[in-house]
């Protein structure tokens, strides 16, 4: 079984530093959980450049950004005895040092380091399975014989479950779900 994990939103809280970073600038306190939609940089009255560039400061600030969850290292080597596992995302370059200096400082289990342009582009990589918090690749995967599962964030919550689609709460689930699929032959 082949499984890209997503990392902004999936195993790496970089909103949350994001939101540091936005907040100290503007004086305003905007809340993780206010971030309800996808685009929310539209209503912060920023365009999509400008929300990327905020998104690179809180990257250079690597050393403050949580993991999403508890026990990450091991909840995620657990995912990785299924399969191949490798980290898959799509960022600006001039970040990728920060996010591999964030990956070995909390000791994360994974086979390959694979960047992406746009978080579309995922979709027609060889993977069987996806993590991820993503609404655009739920649609570039919709219907597809991939299994996506969607790591709950309040910015994907409008997001439909369908037949290759589901929601998690966390990577433990996500390994649930996958162990149950044992018989699971890889297409690639
Ligand atoms: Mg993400």
């Amino acid at each position: 079984m082949l499984i890209a994990v997503d990392l902004d939103g999936v195993i790496a809280n970089s909103l949350k530093v994001l939101l540091d970073v936005w907040n100290e600038e503007t004086g305003q306190n905007i809340r993780f959980e206010e971030i309800d939609e996808w685009f929310f940089w539209k209503r912060l009255n920023i365009d999509e450049k400008t929300f990327l560039k905020f998104l690179n400061r809180a990257w250079i600030r690597w050393t403050e950004i949580p993991p999403t969850e508890d026990k990450i290292r091991e909840k995620l080597f657990k995912l990785r005895s299924l399969g191949r596992l490798d980290i898959v995302t799509a960022r600006s370059k001039e970040t990728e040092i920060y996010a591999l200096n964030w990956l070995a400082k909390h000791e994360i289990p994974y086979d390959n380091y694979v960047w992406v342009k746009d978080t579309e582009d995922k979709a027609v990589l060889e993977y069987d399975v996806y993590i991820d918090d993503s609404p655009l690749l739920a649609r570039a995967l919709k219907d597809k014989e991939k299994i996506l599962l969607i790591y709950d964030q309040p910015w994907n919550r409008e997001l439909d479950e369908g037949k290759n689609i589901k929601r998690i709460k966390d990577l433990d689930e996500a390994y649930q779900y996958l162990i149950n699929k044992k018989h699971f032959k890889s297409r690639y």
